[in-house]
This record gives C-alpha cells, structure tokens and sequence, in this order.
C-alpha cells in the first residue's frame, strides 16, 4: 500500500531511497525462502545464524502453526466436512504464498483455533520450534477469542494457549518469573552447545494478549483484565493488531489506556497503511514497543526517531505484504544506520515460511551486516523485553557466554 500511486505514497519512495544503508545489496524484490542454499558462503552464514542465541517479541500464535500440522489438521476439518481440503491443500504446501494465499490461510487459522485442543497443540509446537532454532526468550501474542457456539471464552482460549506452553517437553520452557531458582539465574546454554540436539535447550515464554482492532471498546477492555488477570501465567503485555484497515484509534483507546493505568506493557502495530491521523496518535500515546512502522511520513519518521521507541522489525512479512516495496529499500536500513532501538522479528513465520534464523540471514544479506553486527542486534533486543529484571539479567549472561566463546568475529 506504500508504494501506491498515491501522493504518501511517491513520497514516502523517495524517502526510501534515500535511507539506504551503505553495504551489499541483493537484486532481488523478495526475501529468499528457507532452505535455498546456493553456496558455502551463505550456507555457513545461515547456519551460524540459526546457531545464535535470538530474541523473538513480535510472533502471532497463530501465524507462526507449521506446515505439516496445518495440513493434518485441514486435513480432518476436511473429513468432517467443515472445509473443502483440497481448496486449501495447495496453499499449504507451498514455500512462496501471494497475500491473497495468505489470506486464505488466515480464514482457515480461524476456524483451526475454535477448538481448545488445537490451540493447545499449536502453542506447544510454536514454542518447540523457536526454540528449535536457539530462540532463548520469546514473547508470544494471540488474540484471546469467545466462541459462545464452541464453549469458548477468552479466559478458556488463553488456559488453552499455557496448558501448551506447560506441555512443552524436549526443552526447559521458563513460562513465570517465579520458576527462576537463584542457582538458576546465570544458567544458561552456551552458544557452542547450541546446535547439539542432544542437550537441552531452555527459552523464556511470554506472553502478549492482542486486542483485535475490529474488537468493540468493551471487548478490548475485557482483554486487558484478562491480561491483568493472567498476569501470574505468564502474560506480560497488550498488543494491538489486525487488519489495519478497519477500526478506529478511538475505540481501542481506552483499553490501552487502562493497560497502562494498570502497568502493562503496550506494543501496537503501526504505520501498516499510510494514516496519518493514526500514526501520530499512536506516536503520542507512547507505547513500549512499536511493531512495522512501515508507512510513516517524513514527519512521523522524525517523531518516531525522536521517540526512541523501540521498533519490531519484520522483514519478510513487510515485503510479502507489500508494507515495504522490497527488501532493499526497508527501512530498517535508515533505523539500524541512526541506532534507533530496534529488534528483528518474524510476525508470522508459518505463514511467510520464513524462521527467524532466516530474518538475521536476510538482514546480513541485504544490508551487508557482519556476524559482530548481528550478535549485538540480537544482544541488544534483550534490552526491549516485557519481563522483569531478574529475566533480562539471565539473558544479558546468555548473550556475554555466547560472546566469551568468540563466536561473535
Ligand atoms: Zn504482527
């Protein structure tokens, strides 16, 4: 929508170009699928990225289901009839999905997570999978969902999200600050013992309740209780999302308000679209984190700079949704050049089939960032996480190990 023939638009293109960084470039529009290695060069890179120890605080529950569960489980709505499976088959089997593909999955995902099991399943699998490729803490959001038909609630949808956290087995999931222990606290896995599947791995979860923006005032508000309720499972933020089309600022306002009345971490979704009115009134209102920030004008641009809130990078989400007019002109060049804070993400990785390993290979390959660059990224986005001290601190220890074992040149 950015780069639209409309009068933000064209300026908004010009201000790209000129935030280009310094370094290699790739030709190409869109980000490189996992999995495509074409020489030893980029295979190590990858590998040495997957080996770093990352932090992930922006990944939707529900757009980051893998593949093979997503066909399974379209697989028996199918045979129950409730979807034609063979209209979906497809698009889960493929790598590179357009928008509207993705949007067909988003339709599906949502009859998927109706069913208490199933998002137990998925969040159970979502947190093996970061951690998987040596995601040491991840915050997790999902929208909390009433479904009188089914029996579900809320409160019911998100019992259902920790009861998969809590079931999580091949790796030490830290879901409370509470389970820290104090000979714990430093413990952590170094960085050369990462990639040996054998050892046990542990990552920190929490989680981020999202308010949709189609939601009524009341049903956010409802959210952010819920948040304050849950705060002893492991929930630690609010976070605004959705089509970034519909709703009105106005009527979330008061929930992220009340969040912040009550001391909850906000993250919001900017600048998805052009909308000026939005953007400045989500500026204003000072959120911990900002995720995209794709679509701002030159003016918001500075304001955001001046308001050194940290910004949720998402790479290939932005460029697959057109957020972005390709991976050489994202702006995460200009922030990343004026060390504005900021943090790489996935936002959904099942559905740009993409891994956050994948995210640090792509930032090096475009803009040319050295493995020193990318440790101190990762390192850095410690510094942005919802959870308390006595978390960062064991995490500041996982970063200073990793770098002790001189993995960093
Ligand atoms: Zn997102």
């Amino acid at each position: 929508p950015c780069s639209g023939p409309t009068k933000t638009g064209a300026r908004q293109n010009q201000s790209y170009k000129a935030r280009r960084a310094p370094g290699r470039r790739r030709s190409k529009t869109k980000p490189a699928a996992m999995g495509t290695h074409t020489s030893e060069a980029e295979k190590e890179m990858r590998e040495w990225c997957v080996a770093l120890p990352k932090v992930e605080l922006h990944a939707h529950l529900n757009g980051s289901v893998r593949n093979s569960t997503l066909l399974e489980l379209a697989k028996e709505l199918g045979d129950k009839g409730v979807i034609v499976f063979e209209d979906v088959k497809d698009v889960i089997m493929k790598n590179d999905r357009s928008l509207p593909e993705c949007f067909r999955l988003f339709d599906l995902f949502h009859i998927l997570t109706t069913d208490h099991d199933t998002v137990t399943r998925i969040a159970k699998e979502v947190v093996g999978d970061f951690a998987a490729e040596n995601v040491v803490y991840l915050e997790i959001r999902t929208t909390p969902k009433n479904n009188e038909a089914k029996g579900m609630t809320k409160r019911s949808y998100m019992n259902a999200v920790v009861k998969g956290l809590k079931s999580v087995e091949d790796v030490d999931v830290v879901l409370f600050d509470s389970n820290l222990r104090n000979d714990e606290k430093l413990s952590c896995t170094p960085m050369t013992d990462l990639g040996d599947d054998t050892k046990r791995k542990r990552i920190y979860v929490r989680l981020l309740l999202s308010i949709d923006c189609r939601e009524t005032t009341s049903a956010a508000l409802d959210t952010v209780n819920l948040a304050m309720e849950m705060k002893d499972q492991g929930v630690i933020g609010i976070d605004l999302s959705g089509n970034p089309v519909v709703g009105e600022w106005e009527t979330y306002l008061p929930a992220l308000e009340h969040a912040k009345e009550l001391g909850i971490p906000t993250t919001i979704h900017c600048g998805e679209v052009p909308n000026r009115k939005e953007i400045q009134a989500m500026l204003d209102f000072c959120p911990q984190r900002l995720g995209h920030v794709c679509c701002l004008d030159d003016e918001e641009w500075k304001k955001l700079k001046s308001s050194v809130i940290p910004v949720e990078i998402c790479l290939t989400s932005n460029v697959m949704t057109g957020g972005t007019p390709s991976l050489e002109l994202h702006h995460f060049a200009d922030l990343y050049n004026t060390k504005h804070p900021l943090s790489i993400c996935t936002d959904d990785s099942g559905l740009f089939s993409t891994s956050l390993s994948n995210e640090y290979y792509l930032a090096a390959s475009t803009f040319g960032l050295s493995k020193t660059e990318l440790f101190r990224l990762a390192q850095g986005a410690v510094e942005f996480v919802f959870a308390d001290d006595e978390v960062k601190k064991s995490l500041r220890a996982v970063f200073e190990r990793a770098a002790a074992e001189r993995l960093t040149s």
